[in-house]
């Protein structure tokens, strides 16, 4: 695992799994506890032994991995309770793996672009299983440089030939805008404010229209099927829009 390369043309993909995801949690500078965690495909467990946690039951802290994250910040027992959590959970769902076997490539050749919201359960809501479809997440579900990015690797590279771009009722992105950033950031440059592109949705529909537009008209990627759709997080229920 420690030698396991990612291949790609893309210089700024990592070749070393674990030298990209210690890069990642560096190049974080928000404040938030940010741990790097990686999953074995090929054994369904966690990078034990790799320097990353060794085992549910140890404390973040003491791994190699997290005190070069944190340095000298002290961990808050939420983090450490969380993270034992998220960690027990998984000794359970590898006892329990039987999906070694997929290929990677989706086998509905899939892509579900959608939002973070945490009460959206993509794979639940649409019925797709491990090895059905990519799932994009990210502030609104909106089709960024880097969904874009990811739609050329699952279209160019993985035989995806559908996009379903899903946003939903009540996103908190329809509910903020770049003034609301800008009040809780401090220290940040005119030059990098400028360059910070929020993606707020003022409109759904005319939000939605644009995601879509967004993924038939890009110049990276190949004829593809996109729809729109809208998932209720009242009902959980999608109403199909485009
Ligand atoms: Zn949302």
């Amino acid at each position: 695992m420690a030698d396991q390369a990612v291949t790609s043309a893309d210089d700024a993909v990592p070749r070393d799994v674990h030298g990209g995801l210690a890069q990642e949690v560096a190049d974080s500078t928000c404040g938030a506890r940010v741990t790097g965690l990686c999953r074995d495909l090929a054994v369904g467990e966690n990078l034990a032994g790799a320097g990353v946690l060794q085992h549910p039951s140890d404390r973040v802290f003491e791994s190699r991995h997290a005190r070069s994250v944190f340095g000298d910040h002290p961990v808050s027992p939420q983090t450490v309770a969380v993270l034992d959590d998220l960690l027990a959970a998984n000794v359970r769902y590898a006892e329990a793996f039987d999906a070694g076997h997929l290929p990677r490539e989706p086998a509905r050749r899939l892509v579900v672009i959608t939002c973070m919201d945490a009460r959206i359960n993509p794979a639940a809501a649409l019925g797709l299983r491990p090895g059905d479809a990519h799932v994009l997440r990210n502030a609104g579900g909106r089709v960024s440089d880097d969904v874009i990015r990811s739609l050329v690797v699952s279209t160019g590279l993985l035989g995806v030939t559908t996009v379903i771009v899903m946003h939903h009722t009540g996103c908190g992105m329809a509910a903020i805008s770049k003034r609301d950033v800008q009040a809780v950031l401090s220290d940040i440059s005119e030059e990098h404010w400028e360059a910070f592109d929020l993606l707020a949705i003022e409109d759904q529909h005319q939000a939605l229209r644009e995601d879509v537009d967004a993924v038939l008209q890009s110049r990276l990627l190949p004829p593809l099927q996109v729809t729109g759709l809208i998932y209720d997080v009242a009902t959980g229920r999608v109403q199909q829009m485009l």
